[in-house]
C-alpha cells in the first residue's frame, strides 16, 4: 500500500467515526477536514444529523442542561479566540452585538440544547436572513464544555466558515441568557431579608477624632 493510499484510509477512518450531515459532505475538501476534527473536538456526530429527540427546547430544561456560561466566555471566544485559518485572534466585535438577534422580531427561533455523555453540550437555533426571511433560515451551532467555555462552533451562512459569525454569537448569547435567568432571581424571589438590628452602642470617638483632625489642620494653617 503506497503512502497516499495509508493516508487515505487514515482520513476515511477518521470520518466514519462520526455521522455526517449531508451538508458537511458537500464542504469543499480544506473545510470539511475542519469540520470532521470540530466534531472529533467536541466528540459527536454533525449537529445537523442528531434527531430531534435528543434535544430540548424546554426553558426548565435549558436551565438544567446548559452550562453556566458567562460574559467572559462570550467574550473568550468572539474577541480572544484564535482563528483557525489565520492564527490571528477572532476580533469580532460586530458578534458582540449579535445578542440584537435574539430580540429581533422572530429572527432567533427553535433554540435547542443537548448533554453529551462526554459532559460536553451542543446548542442550536435557527436564524432567518435579516433582509431576507424567504430563505431557509440559517443553522447555527455551538459546543460548549461543562465549565461554559465555548470549545468551537459552525453556521452554514457565507460566513460561517469562519466559525465566529454573528449567528454563532446569538446562539452563544442566548446562553448567555439562560444562565443568567437561572442565576438573577427578582427580590420577590429571594428570601425575604431585614436589616440587622445594630447592637453596637453609639459612642462619640468618631465625632472627637474628626473635631480633632481638623484642630490640626487649623493649627497647621494658622
Ligand atoms: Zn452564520
Amino acid at each position: 500500500m503506497s503512502s497516499e493510499d495509508a493516508e487515505d484510509l487514515l482520513h476515511d477512518s477518521v470520518i466514519e467515526l462520526f455521522d455526517l450531515s449531508d451538508y458537511s459532505s458537500t464542504l469543499p475538501n480544506d473545510a470539511k477536514e475542519r469540520y470532521v476534527a470540530k466534531l472529533n473536538e467536541v466528540q459527536c456526530d454533525c449537529p445537523y444529523v442528531i434527531e430531534n429527540e435528543y434535544w430540548t427546547s424546554s426553558t426548565q430544561e435549558l436551565e438544567t442542561i446548559l452550562p453556566s456560561v458567562e460574559f467572559g466566555d462570550v467574550w473568550n471566544y468572539l474577541v480572544y479566540r484564535k482563528q483557525f485559518y489565520t492564527g490571528n485572534d477572532m476580533n469580532n466585535y460586530k458578534s458582540c452585538k449579535s445578542y440584537e438577534i435574539i430580540f429581533g422580531d422572530g429572527l432567533f427561533f427553535e433554540f435547542k440544547a443537548l448533554k453529551l455523555t462526554n459532559n460536553n453540550f451542543l446548542a442550536k437555533a435557527k436564524v432567518h436572513h435579516s433582509m431576507a426571511f424567504s430563505l431557509p433560515p440559517l443553522r447555527p451551532w455551538v459546543a460548549f464544555n461543562p465549565a461554559g467555555g465555548v470549545i468551537t462552533a459552525h453556521c452554514d451562512c457565507i460566513a460561517g466558515l469562519g466559525e465566529c459569525c454573528s449567528h454563532v454569537g446569538a446562539i452563544i448569547f442566548g446562553a448567555l441568557v439562560v444562565n443568567a435567568q437561572k442565576t438573577t432571581l427578582t427580590v420577590t424571589d429571594q428570601p425575604m431579608k431585614w436589616l440587622r438590628k445594630s447592637v453596637k452602642p453609639v459612642t462619640y470617638s468618631y465625632l472627637y477624632c474628626v473635631n480633632t483632625v481638623t484642630n490640626f489642620i487649623v493649627s497647621l494653617n494658622s
